[in-house]
C-alpha cells in the first residue's frame, strides 16, 4: 500500500515538473523597478495633480469625441497609442499633439504577452516610435506595457530604448475595459482619488461610450475638489521652473 502511495506521489511530482514551463519570466518586486527612477505607477507627491491616461487608441470615433470633451474642460491627458493604429489614423494623433496632450507608446500591435522577449518588445516599441517620428514628428518618452505586465525583459527593453515606463495607480483601474457602467467608473475614480494618481482608462479596444460619459462627469467633480489634470511628464518630472 505504502509503495503504491510513493509511486503515485512520484508520478504526480514528475508531472508537475514536466508540465512547468521551461523558463518562467523573471519578475522583481515593484519597488526594485521604481528604484531605477524610470519606472512608475504613480507620483509620490502632495500636490493635487492627477494624470488621466487613455490606452489602445487612436480610435476613429471614440478618440475625437474624447478630445472634444478634454478640450471643453481644458484638460490635458496622456494617450498610450498602439503603433499600428497611429499609422492608420495619424491625423488623430496630430490632433492630440496640437491640443497639448502627451502621446506615449503602447507597442505596435498591442502585443499582449507576459513572456514576451526583450528583442520582440524592443522591435514593437521602436517601430511605434519610428511611426510617430515619421508621421507627427515626436518621440515618446513614456511606454506602457500591454496588460500591465512588468518583467525584467519588458523593463529592460523599454529602458534600453530610453523610454520611461508608466503603469498606473493600482487603485485607479475602474475596469472601463470590462464594460463597467458609467456610474461605477465615476464612483471608483472619485472614491479613490489622491494626489499623484495615474488613472487607467481606454479610448480604444471597442465601444467606449461609458468611458466618455464617465470622463465628462469625473473632470468637473475632481476639479471642484481642487485637483489639477496634468500629463504623465508633468506629473512625474515636474519642471522646477514651474514650481
Ligand atoms: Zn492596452
Amino acid at each position: 500500500m505504502k509503495r503504491q502511495i510513493v509511486l503515485v506521489m512520484s508520478i504526480v511530482i514528475g508531472l508537475i515538473f514536466t508540465c512547468s514551463p521551461i523558463s518562467i519570466a523573471s519578475v522583481k518586486e515593484r519597488h526594485e523597478y521604481e528604484q531605477t527612477g524610470k519606472v512608475f505607477w504613480e507620483a509620490n507627491t502632495e500636490e493635487a495633480n492627477i494624470a488621466l491616461t487613455f490606452d489602445d487608441g487612436p480610435h476613429p470615433a471614440n478618440t475625437p469625441e474624447l478630445l472634444d470633451i478634454l478640450k471643453a474642460y481644458h484638460v490635458k491627458a496622456t494617450f498610450f497609442v498602439v503603433g499600428k493604429l497611429a499609422e492608420e489614423y495619424p491625423e488623430i494623433v496630430q490632433r492630440m499633439i496640437d491640443e497639448g496632450h502627451e502621446v506615449a507608446n503602447h507597442t505596435y500591435s498591442h502585443h499582449y504577452d507576459e513572456a514576451v522577449t526583450k528583442d520582440v518588445l524592443m522591435e514593437e516599441i521602436d517601430h511605434t516610435n519610428q511611426i510617430l517620428s515619421e508621421t507627427v514628428g515626436i518621440r515618446p518618452t513614456y511606454f506602457r506595457p500591454v496588460g500591465g505586465y512588468y518583467t525584467d525583459a519588458i523593463i529592460d527593453a523599454a529602458l534600453d530604448l530610453d523610454q520611461n515606463v508608466l503603469l498606473w495607480s493600482w487603485h485607479q483601474d475602474p475596469r472601463d475595459w470590462a464594460g463597467t457602467p458609467t456610474k461605477k467608473i465615476v464612483s471608483h475614480i472619485i472614491e479613490h482619488a489622491q494626489a499623484g494618481d495615474v488613472v487607467l482608462l481606454h479610448d480604444g479596444g471597442g465601444d467606449r461610450q461609458e468611458t466618455l460619459r464617465a470622463v465628462k462627469l469625473v473632470i468637473p467633480i475632481l476639479k471642484h475638489q481642487g485637483y489639477q489634470f496634468v500629463t504623465a511628464s508633468e506629473l512625474l518630472q515636474p519642471n522646477p521652473l514651474m514650481e
